[in-house]
């Protein structure tokens, strides 16, 4: 496996026409309605089952980890200005082991131990939205712990070795779908919960956006927090810091404002599901699922090209 900075160093010496670099990449998640998905105040507390944990990490860590992720949200900058972004993550530790999915306004963070929805991806995230509006309601991240361990590859490097992600890194990503961001690549075939295809999103710039199995994405969108992959134990590592995109999408969808008052979600919940990642159909009818699909192998492939 190599890195992505490898690919991109592959294509240059190759020879390859460069493509020019969009200013920025960033993708929203949108209703099938076609409301761009935000919370009204974006304050999402996230109930972090602790009871059991997997036993590669203690506890105090991984919620140590979850809270870092959080800080990398919270603390989206841009343009020199530190702080550009009202998202304030909050990961509260709960003794439970895992609790319930689904929309019921507690935003949960648990591991899956037992079984996961798929073997190749490391999280799901589900997130409940009223379709018209795109109001996030309520979103639960459900963490792959039968497939893989977790561990923090920051501190323990030589866990590169083993069948270990690392946790704060994909913690990061998904909280990006918790914050209403889609993957900064297409994956046809991606629909909604009803089954409904979901069209070709735009980026922040009204561009559509490539395919994620395309062999020249730049790297302004495989660099970024929200790509829908990760190749190497290095570009995990990676997604614990935001790209300027992914902090650009914070800052510009709740930008900074010097009264801000977190408030709860507002009105019933309407509709669940209808807009963001894909996930195998049949897995989850009643919700958005988003998920990260380790896709080591079309790496090669696409490195050979
Ligand atoms: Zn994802």
């Amino acid at each position: 496996m190599k890195t992505r900075s490898v690919l991109i160093l592959t294509l240059a010496v190759a020879g390859l026409p460069t493509l020019p670099l969009p200013a920025a990449a960033y993708v929203r998640t949108v209703t099938e309605a076609g409301a761009p998905s935000a919370w009204k105040t974006p304050c999402p507390t996230m109930e972090f089952s602790l009871g059991a944990p997997p036993p590669e990490m203690d506890a105090p860590s991984y919620l140590a980890a979850a809270q870092a992720a959080g800080v990398a949200w919270s603390q989206a900058s841009m343009n020199g200005i530190d702080r550009c972004s009202n998202v304030i993550f909050t990961v509260v530790p709960v003794p439970d082991v895992a609790g319930p999915v689904g929309m019921d306004y507690h935003n949960r963070l648990i591991f899956r131990q037992d079984s996961f929805y798929d073997p190749y991806a490391l999280a799901i995230t589900s997130v409940f939205q009223l379709k018209n509006s795109g109001e996030i309601l309520d979103a639960d991240l459900e963490v792959n712990a039968y497939n893989f361990t977790w561990g923090d590859f920051a501190a323990h490097p030589e866990l590169f070795q083993t069948n270990t992600q690392d946790f704060q890194g994909t913690v990061t990503h998904e909280f990006g779908h918790v914050i209403g961001l889609d993957h900064t690549c297409y994956e046809p075939g991606a629909a909604f919960a009803d089954g409904k295809p979901i069209p070709r999103p735009t980026d922040n710039l009204g561009n559509p956006v490539p395919d994620c199995s395309d062999y020249d994405l730049p790297a302004v969108i495989t660099g970024a927090t929200m790509y829908v992959s990760v190749a190497s134990p290095a570009a995990e590592v990676e997604l614990r810091s935001l790209s300027p995109d992914d902090a650009q999408a914070a800052c510009e969808i709740y930008p900074v404002t010097p009264d801000f008052v977190c408030l709860p979600p507002s009105g019933a919940y309407e509709v669940a599901g209808g807009g963001g990642c894909s996930y195998p159909a049949g897995a989850r009818r009643d919700s958005i699922a988003c998920v990260l699909v380790l896709l080591v192998m079309a790496t090669v492939v696409r490195r050979r090209r």
